[in-house]
């Protein structure tokens, strides 16, 4: 006989499981399903362990800069087991929350993979359960190139499983993850080569920030390779890869990491069977409500193929759960103004439209941009100087603040109150009103001419 549910949530990352919760604290009686460890990509895979090696990263700059500071350090080889040992107690410890949230929210967890058996039914190890409504938040997973010999090379996934550091390492791919994991791996002393296939990475970016990370990256690493495509992987005897090239070259190197997108994990839960219609991409498609095209099935975060972010999906997934549950019947995420990091060495912090976007959105004569640079103080006193760069984009005779965009020390965590009064209307008026909180890195955006 089927248990059932007034809520199921299909995958127990970011979005199910903020979704869940929250319609458990409305009194609904819910279910997780979930194959693997709680927490999904962002806890296992993805945010969590990357910013602790971020981190670890940081500690290593810090060693490098720590001599035109006074200090006398040298630093010791990295103990790579040691760092993947504190950053895996670190996510047990998330996975002990997890349980406990749920467990006092009542949600009866299911663990095992899900497939579904018509649009209310859900199989998992042969048992079945059915709910009023159910939510699709299985996530997704890293793309890996259609070459010969793509097998030898890993991705993020297996990034965080490396017990030993690679001495040589290629990342492939031009967005968020291979540069974040090519910073990473360079910071912590890997001889580590970018490849991108295009000219730059990060093109969708502003490309004031861009630029200036491949201006970084030419004087602190990665050796950053533009116009690379990948086209095949030959493993070598002594178990070193040789990637070659479509341009003719090749590199050899310990480990080659696929880092060029994601796709949705929505081809194995037998999802035809809800009459669901998976877009060209296989992505599942929401309207603002995150309703599917099916009654009573929705669909939040990865899958979607809309800002893959945690905290949207996380956004999302609650919004859904006070429509459903809390009576707040227009309740949805706005997707505009998102404000996001890329945890790259150094970071860059962004929200809202690049120029590029704005002259496009608005036209040349609507928009005024300001921008500045300096050296970050931290480095500044050290013969290792690293730039900071900011730019602010208004648009109209009010000078409303449209995109707002910083590459530098210290831009991950500036952001998210500037992300405030954008996402508010500030105008540049506004801005120029705040008091400056000296000396730092931020008031640069509040004294900007
Ligand atoms: P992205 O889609 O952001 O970037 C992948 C890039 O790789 C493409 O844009 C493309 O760039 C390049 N690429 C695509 N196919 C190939 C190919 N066959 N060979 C070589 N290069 C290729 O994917 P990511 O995997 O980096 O990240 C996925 C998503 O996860 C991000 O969009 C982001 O939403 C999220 N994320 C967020 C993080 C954060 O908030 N800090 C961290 C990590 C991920 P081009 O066209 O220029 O070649």
């Amino acid at each position: 006989m089927s248990q059932h549910f007034d809520y199921i949530a299909l995958g127990a990352g970011s979005g199910g499981i903020a979704s869940i919760n929250r319609a458990a604290m409305h009194g609904k009686k819910c279910a997780l399903i979930e194959a693997k460890a709680l927490g999904g990509t962002c806890v296992n895979v993805g945010c969590v362990p990357k910013k602790v090696m971020w981190y670890a990263g940081q500690i290593a700059d810090a060693v490098h800069y720590s001599k035109d500071y006074g200090f006398d350090l040298t630093a010791g080889k990295l103990n790579w087991e040691k760092l993947v040992e504190s950053r895996q107690a670190y996510i047990s410890r998330i996975h002990q929350s997890y349980d406990n949230g749920l467990a006092k929210n009542n949600v009866t967890v299911i663990n095992g993979f899900g497939k579904f058996i018509d649009k209310n039914t859900i199989e998992v190890n042969g048992e079945t359960y059915t709910a009023d409504n159910i939510l699709i938040a299985t996530g997704g997973r890293p793309s890996v190139p259609n070459i010969p010999g793509a097998e030898y090379g890993i991705t993020s996934d297996g990034f965080f499983a490396l017990n030993e550091q690679p001495k040589r390492v290629a990342v492939v791919g031009a967005g968020y993850i291979a540069v974040e994991i090519a910073g990473v791996l360079n910071a912590l002393g890997s001889e580590t080569t970018l490849l991108v296939r295009k000219h730059k990475p990060l093109r969708d970016f502003d490309d004031m920030m861009s630029d200036t990370l491949v201006e970084i990256m030419a004087a602190e690493g990665p050796t950053l390779k533009t116009h690379c495509t990948p086209k095949e992987v030959i493993k070598n005897s002594d178990n070193s890869l040789t990637l070659e090239l479509e341009n003719g070259e090749a590199i050899t190197v310990d480990a080659i990491i696929w880092a060029i997108g994601r796709e949705p994990a929505t081809d194995n839960i037998n999802i035809k069977a809800t009459g669901i219609e998976l877009n060209a991409r296989g992505f599942i498609d929401t309207d603002k409500y995150q309703n599917t095209s099916v009654e009573n099935i929705y669909a939040v975060g990865d899958n979607t193929g809309r800002a893959q972010l945690t905290p949207v999906a996380v956004a999302a997934g609650r919004r859904l759960s006070e429509r459903l549950f809390n009576g707040k019947t227009d309740e949805h995420l706005d997707y505009n103004l998102i404000p996001t990091v890329v945890f790259s060495h150094p970071t860059i912090g962004t929200i809202g439209l690049t120029e590029q976007q704005a002259i496009a959105s608005f036209g040349d004569e609507d928009i005024t941009v300001y921008t500045s640079q300096f050296t970050s103080m931290y480095t500044a006193v050290t013969q290792h100087r690293q730039p900071c760069r900011m730019k602010l984009i208004c648009q109209g005779k009010n000078e409303k603040i449209v995109g707002m965009h910083c590459i530098g020390l210290g831009s991950d965590e500036m952001l998210q109150g500037f992300a405030v009064a954008v996402k508010m209307g500030a105008t540049k008026a506004d801005f120029d009103n705040t008091i400056a909180i000296h000396p730092t890195a931020a008031e640069e955006f509040v004294t900007m001419r």
